[in-house]
């Protein structure tokens, strides 16, 4: 937690913030170490950032007065991410992955080789996704919640979402064995698209090129989802 993210409602409006929860309690507690008058770097869920000084810190709260709060959140990266719904645990460090990258679109996309059962998954909740996305917020230390949405069949997917996508975005398909190399430091807008564990299967690779997506490998190393969507943001951007 290199920021301590308040929620709006966690304002009362005198330049006062209380928080309450456990969670961020023990963190300032045990991690930051931290005592009243210690000045500490917040932001607003939505909004800007800034610091805040530690007033009081007692086992139920935290209390804040709001020194500054006028720096802007970092910029996002231009790319919204469709990602084969990889398994719970996997899914879980992806978003906190992508989301400390700078990744504001998520996708959870359905592809032939995704377990029917990762979409019964307790990780899927709303609750569960977004407190993935708020660790990697505030690991990153920004404001700006992504955006996460379920797309539970493919063929829908192609035919409903995808050409909308792929209006104004360059639309690049990580699939190992492809000709063309992953491209570097592009400023397009962009739909990237990653496959499950399994990879996606040959149809679905030729149904994404057909509707005008480039095929692209990162070189012959395999890697798991969350180790190939890093390095693919961190060379595309
Ligand atoms: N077993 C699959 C790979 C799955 S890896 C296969 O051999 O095809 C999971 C996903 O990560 C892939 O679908 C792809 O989108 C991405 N990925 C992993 N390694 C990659 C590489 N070397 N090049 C391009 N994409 C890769």
């Amino acid at each position: 937690m290199n920021l301590i993210l308040l929620d709006p409602n966690d304002l009362n409006g005198d330049g006062c913030a209380l928080i309450t929860d456990p969670r961020r309690l023990m963190h300032l507690r045990d991690v930051h170490r931290a005592s009243p008058g210690d000045l500490l770097t917040v932001g607003v869920q939505g909004g800007e950032m800034g610091k805040a000084r530690l007033t009081e810190l007692t086992v139920e709260h935290a209390r804040f007065s709001l020194e500054t709060l006028n720096e802007p959140p970092p910029p996002p990266l231009p790319v919204h991410l469709v990602l084969a719904l990889p398994r719970p645990r996997m899914l879980a460090r992806t978003l906190e992955h992508v989301t400390a990258l700078g990744v504001k679109e998520i996708t959870l996309l359905h592809t032939k080789r995704v377990e029917k059962s990762y979409w019964q998954s307790p990780e899927l909740r709303e609750d569960k996704i977004h407190q993935h996305l708020l660790l990697g917020l505030e690991q990153a230390r920004d404001t700006q919640m992504p955006n996460v949405t379920l797309s539970k069949g493919f063929r829908p997917f192609l035919e409903q979402q995808l050409p909308d996508l792929l209006n104004h975005r360059r639309g690049l398909v990580a699939h190992p064995g492809m000709p063309n190399a992953c491209p570097r430091d592009i400023q397009d807008p962009t739909l990237l698209l990653v496959g499950p564990e399994g990879g996606f299967i040959a149809w679905e690779v030729e149904q994404l090129l057909a509707a005008g997506c480039e095929g692209m490998h990162l070189g012959p190393r395999i890697l798991r989802v969350e180790t190939a969507v890093t390095a693919l943001l961190s060379r595309l951007f």
